[in-house]
């Protein structure tokens, strides 16, 4: 029978791996100290959130509450109005329309399923877990997002759910993240050991830092241009709403791969780290490639190189976030518009329907 423990000895034996909250309870047992909690492999109890350890994830969560909102909330009506016209979108516009709401209607399905199947297991720790089902319902808001669209549009939703499994742009991109979930959501897999540590980190960086944190920035920067041209208002508010989450994503899942790497200093080894600044580098390759497929030749405003400099310097922030070199010495943004979106301040108010940093009425504050 496993027995909690709610302190550090029982980490001392052969138990790889952490807690998972389901243990049998084991009455009088010592009380959770702040100290007993730990990102990965800690074995204190799970179910007991408070005293908090971080802050900043508890901190997110509370934010991700505050900028709650509803896919069905958003007016749809002059993107089908334009959808259905003859002549008011370009063949460019409408393939790159088609092929960004056909990448991320699975995508962010796909980083649910990481979430839920594979990572939630291995990390250890209340206050995170509470932001990872937070974030868990945010992803499912988005594909909820991408599905109204697509059915407001009155869209062809096999050929756009489809096309990851048949759209090489579109495909490359889901397929090179898959191997890092697969193994994590094994059941037998554990961490505990160096390897199967390096295994979890990587997983994260692969979906925060390159899935969510690079792969996700053509898409959301060719529909958010739309927007500011007045086109496909409806579309680009949601996908508004969609970086808002989005950026407070990554920056929960980088701050957790910070403080797996303060409280697992050996797994940050040399070799790991030339590792990761490959995989960055690879998934600067996949979406570059993905906005030349996207793009042949380019639509006002926007072109294939303007993404080659953005992707570099995203990329390079994203390095410098998680203490890596980094590796496009110069690299500019040519869209300065969208660090004020991710930044949630709004530029102006464009959509002309509310403003952009809405958030919900539990979060007001009221007078006496
Ligand atoms: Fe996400």
């Amino acid at each position: 029978m496993t027995t909690v423990s709610t302190n550090q000895s029982s980490e001392a034996g052969t138990n790889a791996g952490g807690a998972t909250g389901l243990e049998d309870l084991e009455m009088g047992a010592a009380r959770i100290r702040v100290d007993d909690k730990k990102i990965i492999n800690c074995h204190a109890d799970l179910n007991q959130l408070v005293p908090f350890k971080y802050d900043w994830a508890w901190d997110k969560y509370l934010t991700g509450c505050a900028n709650h909102w509803m896919p069905n909330e958003i007016n749809m009506s002059a993107d089908v109005a334009l959808w259905k016209s003859k002549d008011g979108l370009t063949e460019d516009e409408r393939l790159i329309i088609e092929r960004s709401l056909g990448f991320f209607s699975t995508a962010d399905s796909l980083v649910a399923n990481n979430l839920v199947l594979a990572v939630y297991r291995h990390i250890t720790n209340p206050e995170c877990r509470q932001y990872l089902l937070r974030q868990a319902f945010e992803e499912a808001l988005h594909t909820h997002a991408y599905q109204y669209i697509i059915e407001s549009l009155g869209m062809d939703e096999a050929k756009l759910f489809n096309m990851y499994r048949e759209v090489p742009s579109v495909s490359t991109k889901a397929a090179w993240s898959l191997p890092f979930t697969q193994s994590l959501g094994d059941p037998n897999f554990k961490t505990g050991t160096l390897e199967s540590d390096q295994r979890l980190l990587r997983d994260l960086i692969a979906f925060y830092v390159v899935f969510e944190g690079i792969f996700f920035y053509v898409g959301f920067t060719q529909i958010l241009s739309l927007g500011r041209r007045n086109k496909m208002v409806g579309t680009a508010e949601q996908f508004q709403y969609i970086l808002r989450d989005e950026s407070m994503h990554m920056n929960f899942g980088i701050d957790v791969i910070n403080q797996i790497k303060v409280e697992n200093p050996a797994l940050w080894t040399p070799e790991f780290q030339k590792e990761m600044i490959k995989l960055v580098k690879d998934g600067v390759e996949l979406e570059c490639q993905y906005a030349r497929d996207t793009m042949p030749r380019g639509i006002l405003g926007l072109n294939s190189v303007m993404f080659e400099d953005y992707l570099q310097y995203i990329a390079n922030r994203r390095l410098a976030q998680i203490g890596l070199p980094e590796q496009y010495p110069g690299a500019t943004n040519p869209f300065p518009w969208m660090s004020e979106i991710m930044d949630l301040k709004k530029e102006k108010n464009f959509f002309e329907t509310r403003v952009v940093d809405y958030q919900a009425g539990g979060t007001l504050n009221w007078d006496d």
